[in-house]
């Protein structure tokens, strides 16, 4: 896409987009005729439940009062049948108008069965495994009154100091877009009225993952092209797979809060992608507008969150309070409330609460099933990334005679992760890894010594620890966060193990002794000094309500490793943001040249690169194979595509699990483009030597990219383009197309 050539493309045009018209509901323009100021501002105001104590508590008697006069539109935080449809009968049968109220609940990686967190899932590179979670997760909530969850979180990010970065899919939005959709698709299925399905809500909406240092809730600056090609595109494939809300993010983006920002809200969301379903706040973001110094004070929050295109305000109360004299004094057009009014009723006539508002006690879903634990410890086991492996110390032998399991979370049960249920901390948790090694390893005598906290500094149980290795043949060093430190408002200045982790492997390391480390946690480590030291290093992530069973399935190879890393593992803090889809400098010589882009004091690169992950057999992936060497943009425009056909081949000795991927780079774009750009992956399962071929189809989504234009027109302009072939990011494999 040389100079010369640009803009010989001819007229760029807006790819894909979703023409979604409003259906139409003549019950609800009824409905809307009949409904006071109050009434309508009422359905705009979503309130917390507080869970734990039920209707005595004060603020609870709030939310029933609230909806008893027809006040309130949804409610936070509700869980349970009998409780949500007590509360519901209360907005039914006692308001004036009847109006159902909304349940919502953030069901994130599951409700009763607790699959593994976002990011691991991601990790699967498997998007059934999140439809899967989509689907068991809506059944457990709708059936426990729960008609909407927020979720799927889609906030690609380059932050593994973020806490959040768990609920993410990591570094990529080509990954995390198709993610998103999948999930969608499992919470929402064909039809929202049906007692099994939730609405999804895509969050955060927008750029949350690129908060200044990975601070929660922080500053994000950043370009229109890097909006739209970084940011946005998960959020079109959630749109497209159907996702019937939207939440404003916390941040401000170049300078405009997300909750008072027209650009995104309505210029994009609604008007250029023709979103017709509910924007809600974040909680208390459009209070929050003021200590941006945004806003004035709350009335001047309700008027901008309004104006700017928020419909539904979640917690605070600028609009509930402040809508009546906004409208007297014609600082809120009655247009734009209305709107904001339909669209609520429009959702809860899709889900059919109008007709069936409450949900069947006895059909209440208490706890998790034989099948649904199945399917939380396949995705588990799916999710797993084998980092390193020297000389075959993995798979474990289960004719072992004797095993030592070490280390602060061998023996946990906390091990579901972030954003998990009180319910499921109670009566779900996670099964340990101390039994299901036991269970596994047949006849092995199992020894476990804990060694040391998971966060504190004390070291004094290293000894034991080491006793036990000692003794064993092989032993398992289960180490990593607590669920605590990982999630919202969990960011992190440091990303080593936490407390005396790293010296309880050191210890281990010293014995000579085969081990293997596995890692459980929410987010990329800095895997320091003792990388080098152990043999074998397996991330299992925060792995849910099957924990235990997916680990040992892992360790001993019922289920092969096949997950790959979403996101890149940095070297040290201090390298941050380290990821695979940068852009390059005009300097990008070797390491050994001084003038280069690089640390004086660090080798170029992660520590593990996204895409990387090893197997218990080899893999050959040929280079990729072009339909064309040469395209069209007008072809491309018109719908063509370019097939790109990859041989992989099983080369070792067992039965296993690859992912093949597919990056594109643009050489010369009138916006300079990543290195490296995924554009397609499929997770195969091959048997010793046998072979496939994958196919992928390149299309003007995949070729092309956003400018800063900030009318968001789809750019595909001539010239060559790179496309990469292979199992990890960094592969060399390559073939040039030419687009005329
Ligand atoms: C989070 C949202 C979540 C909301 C409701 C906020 O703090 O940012 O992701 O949906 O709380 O619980």
């Amino acid at each position: 896409t040389g100079p010369a050539a640009r803009g010989a493309a001819g007229p760029s045009r807006r790819a894909g987009a979703a023409r979604r018209t409003r259906p139409v509901d003549d019950r609800i323009d009824a409905l809307l005729a009949r409904m006071t100021v109050e009434e309508k501002l009422g359905q705009l105001q979503q309130l917390s439940w507080a869970f734990a104590t039920g209707p005595g508590n004060p603020d609870n008697k709030k939310v029933e009062n609230a909806a008893r006069a027809g006040r309130l539109g949804s409610v936070l935080n509700m869980f349970g049948a009998e409780e949500s449809n007590r509360l519901q009968r209360i907005a039914v049968e006692e308001s004036r108008l009847g109006i159902p109220l909304l349940f919502g609940l953030d069901v994130i990686h599951g409700c009763l069965t607790t699959f593994p967190v976002p990011l691991a899932q991601a990790a699967s590179f498997d998007p059934a495994v999140a439809e899967r979670d989509g689907e068991v997760s809506a059944q457990e909530a709708r059936s426990n009154g729960v008609h909407w969850t927020f979720s799927p979180m889609m906030d690609v990010t380059h932050e593994p100091r973020w806490g959040r970065i768990a609920e993410s899919c990591g570094e990529d939005p080509y990954l995390t877009a198709r993610f998103a959709a999948a999930k969608v698709r499992g919470y929402q299925g064909e039809d929202l009225s049906a007692p099994d399905r939730v609405a999804a809500c895509a969050k955060h909406f927008a750029a949350y993952g690129g908060a200044e240092g990975g601070r929660d809730y922080n500053t994000v600056d950043v370009s229109e092209s890097r909006l739209r090609n970084l940011y946005l595109p998960p959020f079109r494939a959630a749109l497209d797979a159907g996702a019937a809300t939207v939440m404003a993010a916390f941040n401000t983006v170049s300078g405009v809060p997300a909750h008072g920002n027209g650009h995104l809200l309505t210029e994009i969301l609604k008007e250029e992608w023709e979103f017709d379903g509910v924007v809600v706040s974040d909680w208390n973001g459009v209070q929050e507008l003021i200590a941006h110094g945004f806003a004035a004070d709350p009335a001047d929050a309700a008027r901008l969150a309004l104006d700017a295109g928020l419909d539904l305000e979640m917690v605070s109360t600028t609009l509930a309070d402040h809508g009546k004299q906004l409208l007297k004094e014609c600082r809120i057009p009655q247009e734009r409330l209305d709107d904001a009014v339909t669209r609520v009723l429009l959702l809860k006539s899709a889900l059919g609460l109008f007709d069936r508002p409450y949900v069947k006690e006895a059909a209440a879903v208490a706890a998790p099933t034989k099948q649904t634990r199945a399917a939380a410890r396949a995705a588990a086991a799916r999710s797993m990334v084998l980092l390193k492996n020297d000389k075959g110390t993995l798979p474990l032998d289960k004719a072992a005679a004797s095993i030592a399991v070490v280390g602060p979370f061998a023996d946990s049960a906390d091990l579901l992760g972030t954003w998990t249920f009180p319910l499921a901390q109670e009566k779900f948790r996670s099964g340990k890894v101390l039994d299901a090694v036991r269970e596994a390893a047949g006849g092995a005598e199992v020894t476990y010594a804990r060694g040391v906290d998971p966060a504190g500094e004390d070291t004094s149980g290293i000894g034991e620890a080491v006793a036990a290795a000692e003794a064993a043949e092989v032993t398992i060093v289960v180490v990593g966060e607590p669920p605590a430190i990982s999630g919202e408002a969990a960011v992190r200045s440091e990303l080593g193990l936490p407390g005396g982790q790293e010296k309880l492997i050191e210890a281990i390391a010293e014995t000579g002794r085969p081990f293997v480390v596995v890692l459980v946690n929410g987010r990329p480590l800095t895997i320091g000094d003792w990388l080098d030291e152990a043999p074998a290093v397996l991330e299992a992530w925060h792995p849910g309500i099957e924990a235990g069973h997916a680990i040992a399935d892992v360790l001993f190879g019922t289920v092969g490793p096949g997950g790959k890393l979403p996101v890149s593992f940095p070297r040290s803090v201090g390298q941050l943001p380290v990821h695979y889809n940068h852009e390059s400098t005009g300097r990008p010589y070797a390491a050994d040249n001084k003038y280069t882009s690089k640390y004086l004091d660090l080798p170029p690169g992660p520590q593990f690169p996204f895409g990387h992950g090893l197997g218990y057999t080899t893999f050959a992936v040929g280079g990729p194979r072009l339909s064309t060497t040469r395209i069209d943009a007008d072809a491309l425009h018109r719908g063509d595509t370019v097939e790109v056909a990859v041989a992989v081949r099983n080369t070792g000795k067992r039965t296993g699990d690859e992912v093949v991927q597919l990056y594109v780079h643009d050489l010369a774009a009138s916006i300079a483009q990543p290195v490296r750009r995924l554009r397609g992956f499929r997770r195969v399962t091959l048997e010793p030597g046998e072979s496939r071929t994958v196919r992928f189809r390149l299309g003007a989504e995949d070729l092309g990219f956003w400018t800063n234009d900030p009318k968001g027109e789809l750019r595909v302009e001539p010239g060559p383009i790179d496309v990469y072939a292979g199992n990890t990011s960094t592969t060399k494999a390559k073939a040039t197309l030419t687009i005329g």
